[in-house]
């Protein structure tokens, strides 16, 4: 598969990978406050069930000592009104709903809280409604505070239903902290999984893409800068240079001077030698012009045999130096192998700027002229003017 698809497929799978784990993160995170709603929704009822069982009792007694018949029956009706959703609560949450129409999850096993727990929440809310109905059905006597059901009633108000309502409370809070615990624990997973991936995402595709990119860039400014026979400037990259190097001494007013090189000969190497031994000369020739210029200096291949070297912050008689040390040697070296011993001469046209160039291609017009006249003078000569 080609590399950028690749990539491309990798970024939008992580990109679904990571959005299903926010998702299922948002999930749970939602489901965690509905948890905790429900257990603070379920200690209220827990409050308000005692709260109205206590009501009952103390309007129980009320009612006990009245002596006028129409307030007790004002007190009955309110007694009513108070065990109604006492007795409607009480059934929603046997089925294990709560009034707000939420669900609650009590624990595996509902009968746990209600019937199997040693309070028998249940029985202890039916008994309490039954008893209090019991006083009301048989009417009031003078006598009904130490009436048998009355007792039952004031002690499970104070007592049993209390207990047994925060056993049930409590119970759930238990059970739905380790719910939320769990829950809680799913969700660090799930980001500490979104962590690792962009990790993953950033050490084994973000990185090597970027290197490659990199890499490309290189070979790119390679391919449209640098010759690749010689590795020196091409000659797109080194008229560019030259251009630059004009704009800079006029406006500095600094001097620069320009070398046109010219192999002698060349032609005769590669029909002798052949065009392999060409290349190699070629290559030996630039290293040491390269070996013997400043770093500064700017060294490019204008083509075939051709090169030119501009050298900076340099007057013709520096120019001339130079030029002379890179024709003496070239002369000097030698290419030899079993086979054959090859000697290469130069020939260099070498100028500054004057104040009479317009561009940098007159620069180079009067060097190649220079080289032209070098060659005329018999080779392995350097002009300059
Ligand atoms: P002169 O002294 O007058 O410069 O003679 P010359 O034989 O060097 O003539 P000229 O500079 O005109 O010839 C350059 C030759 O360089 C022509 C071409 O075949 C050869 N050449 C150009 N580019 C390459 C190259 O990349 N590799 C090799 N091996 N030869 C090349
Ligand atoms: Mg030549």
């Amino acid at each position: 598969m080609a590399t950028g698809k690749k990539y491309k497929n990798i970024y939008l799978g992580t990109l679904v990978f990571i959005a299903a784990l926010i998702t299922a993160s948002i999930i749970i995170i939602d489901y965690i406050a509905a948890e905790e709603s429900r257990m603070i929704e379920l200690n209220d009822i827990g409050g308000r069930q005692r709260m109205l069982s206590e009501r009952t009792v103390h309007l129980l007694l009320e009612y006990a000592v009245e002596t006028d018949p129409a307030a007790r029956d004002r007190i009955v009706e309110l007694i009513d009104l108070v065990l109604i959703p006492f007795d409607r609560t009480h059934n929603l949450l046997i089925r294990g709903q709560l009034p707000n129409g939420q669900t609650v999850i009590f624990s595996d096993n509902i009968d746990d809280i209600f019937f199997d727990a040693p309070e028998y929440l249940d029985k202890k809310a039916r008994i309490f409604i039954y008893n209090t109905r019991e006083v009301l059905e048989r009417g009031w006597s003078p006598t009904l505070v130490s009436n048998y059901y009355f007792k039952q009633l004031r002690a499970a108000a104070k007592q049993d239903l209390h207990s047994s309502l925060q056993v049930l409370a409590a119970q759930y809070t238990e059970n739905s902290k380790v719910r939320i615990t769990r829950l809680r624990m799913i969700v660090a997973v799930l980001l500490g999984g979104i962590v690792v991936v962009l990790f993953g995402v950033g050490a084994f595709v973000l990185i090597p893409m970027f290197r490659r990119i990199e890499n490309q860039e290189r070979e790119l400014h390679k391919q449209a800068f640098i010759d690749p026979l010689t590795n020196c400037h091409n000659r797109r990259s080194f008229l560019a240079n030259a251009g630059t190097a004009f704009e800079r001494s006029r406006r500095y007013n600094h001097s620069f001077a320009l070398l046109y090189i010219d192999i002698d000969h060349f032609k005769a190497i590669n029909d002798t030698y052949g065009h392999a031994v060409g290349d190699e000369a070629i290559k030996q020739m630039t290293r040491i012009c390269q070996e013997n210029i400043r770093e500064s200096d700017i060294l490019g291949r204008l083509g075939g045999d051709e090169f030119g070297i501009i050298l900076q912050e340099c007057d013709l008689g520096y120019a001339i130096q130079t030029a002379e040390k890179l024709r003496a040697r070239v002369s000097e070296h030698i290419i030899a192998d079993d086979t054959m011993t090859i000697r290469l001469s130069i020939s260099i046209g070498a100028v500054t700027v004057l104040d009479r160039d317009d561009d940098a291609f007159d620069i180079l017009r009067r060097a190649d002229k220079n080289l032209y006249e070098a060659k005329q003078a018999g080779r392995n000569l350097v002009i300059a003017a």
